[in-house]
């Protein structure tokens, strides 16, 4: 058996939270200082703003502007114990869990773990596909994209060219069509600067996806938009197509067209992180786990589960809730509620709308009472996406690279870094 995890043993109900995403976060900041001892596990040191991950990945922002460490933010609180570590195995009968850095029991127990990549079973599209659900998957993008230029400025044929300066993004909802309308603008604005011999006109940008419309998530008006933005900017997006083979260097459509790229980014879905020992728990469509209105594991006795591997089904939203930020906020608040005072309220879900960025100056949103593009939506993404930043700091700083790069249409972080003891990549 494992050794136990060093974290004191006290006459306090200890609340163990797997997971300081949105959900996990808020739900431990809420808890802290209620009477309860709280174990946060994350396989991270910091805390993860997922939404601008893509403008990491495009040379944008610096990690460090986007992500929060963890122990700062607790820095003066008492009766919470964070450890890094990867949570393995949940031992429902005994209460306990295991974990790479030994086990650790608890009284109760939320699962906020989030969702990563679904690549649908397909082990040639995850290894030769780039995904973005985390700061270092993003870095990795960022290193790959900026190398992928300096290959391209040294290969003479325009065939293998072709390879490195072309970019597929698969899935058009949100993460794609941001992502999109980014490598766009790296295209139009920073390849004449940085890399003035390479031909612009060379380097291509695809957005495909399976549906009829864009962000399928949104409204009719708000996918028809985006693909209006994305035209002009000269992304070719191709809709009613599937991939069917990604290779090192080619991707294959349903249509039966082969693109040649050694980029192929694959936005196309998401699936949620299960655990080991949790086999009996009811899953829902995208691995989600079945709760009830007061977010307890159906079927389980203090478990429960929140944010994206929480499927609640309402009326509303049959199908469990948007897997978006505001729901793994408000979810934490609701469980919060209920652990601190014992009252059971079950979770209503109050949507606030929502939104996708399209390059400078272009957004769509969509509120309840309507929808609307254009640069006022732009500025409000800037906002929102502003002000749910953990941290003064990060705000001020992203505030201020935004507002360089808006001024000048540059940026100064494109640093291919490597991260190795002798500093050398691996040959
Ligand atoms: C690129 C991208 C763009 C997005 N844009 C938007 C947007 O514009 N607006 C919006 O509302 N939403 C957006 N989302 C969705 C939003 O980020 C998620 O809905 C939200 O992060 C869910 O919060 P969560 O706490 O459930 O999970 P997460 O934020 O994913 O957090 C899960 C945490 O669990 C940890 N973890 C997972 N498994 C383990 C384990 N076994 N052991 C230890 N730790 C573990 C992870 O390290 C992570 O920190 C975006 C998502 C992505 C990926």
């Amino acid at each position: 058996m494992q050794t136990v995890v060093n974290i004191p043993e006290t006459d306090k109900q200890r609340i163990v939270i797997i997971g300081a995403g949105f959900a996990g976060l808020t739900l431990a900041k809420k808890l802290v200082d209620k009477g309860y001892q709280v174990v946060v596990f994350d396989r991270n040191n910091f805390h993860q703003f997922q939404p601008l991950l893509y403008q990491v990945a495009m040379s944008g922002l610096e990690p460090s502007s986007i992500s929060f460490p963890l122990r700062k933010i607790f820095q003066k609180k008492k009766d919470i114990h964070i450890r890094m570590a990867e949570v393995i195995e949940v031992k429902v009968a005994e209460k306990y869990l295991t974990t790479n850095i030994g086990r650790c029991n608890f009284d109760k127990l939320v699962i906020a773990t989030g969702a990563t990549t679904n690549f649908y079973g397909n082990e040639q599209i995850a290894k030769n596909t780039f995904s973005l659900k985390s700061t270092g998957e993003a870095m990795y993008l960022r290193n790959q994209v900026l190398r992928d230029y300096e290959t391209a400025l040294i290969t003479r044929d325009y065939e293998i060219r072709q390879k490195y300066l072309d970019t597929v993004v698969v899935g058009g909802g949100a993460t794609g069509v941001e992502l999109a309308g980014a490598i766009a603008e790296l295209k139009h604005f920073i390849l004449p600067k940085d890399y003035v011999e390479l031909d612009n006109k060379e380097v291509d940008v695809y957005l495909v996806h399976s549906g009829e419309r864009l962000l399928p998530g949104m409204s009719q008006k708000s996918g028809a938009a985006a693909e209006e933005f994305l035209l002009k900017m000269g992304v070719n997006v191709i809709k009613n197509t599937t991939v069917t083979d990604v290779t090192e260097d080619s991707v294959t459509l349903s249509d039966g067209r082969v693109i040649t790229t050694k980029k192929v980014i694959w936005a196309a879905g998401i699936t949620g992180n299960k655990l080991a020992g949790l086999e009996h728990a009811i899953l829902e469509r995208g691995n989600r786990y079945k709760v009830d209105p007061y977010h307890k594991l159906v079927g389980f006795e203090d478990i429960y589960a929140i944010g994206d591997i929480a499927s609640m089904s309402v009326p509303d939203y049959p199908e469990g809730h948007p897997q978006v930020a505001q729901t793994a906020l408000q979810q934490a608040h609701n469980l919060a509620s209920i652990l601190i005072s014992g009252k059971m309220k079950p979770f209503t879900y109050k949507d606030k709308g929502s939104m996708a960025t399209i390059g400078r100056n272009r957004a769509v949103v969509d509120f309840k009472l309507g929808h609307f593009h254009g640069f006022f939506a732009w500025i409000l993404w800037l906002v929102v996406h502003l002000m749910a930043l953990i941290g003064t700091r990060n705000k001020i700083f992203v505030f201020l690279n935004w507002v360089w790069n808006y001024i000048t249409y540059d940026q100064s972080l494109r640093l291919i870094l490597r991260a190795s003891k002798d500093g050398k990549w691996p040959s």
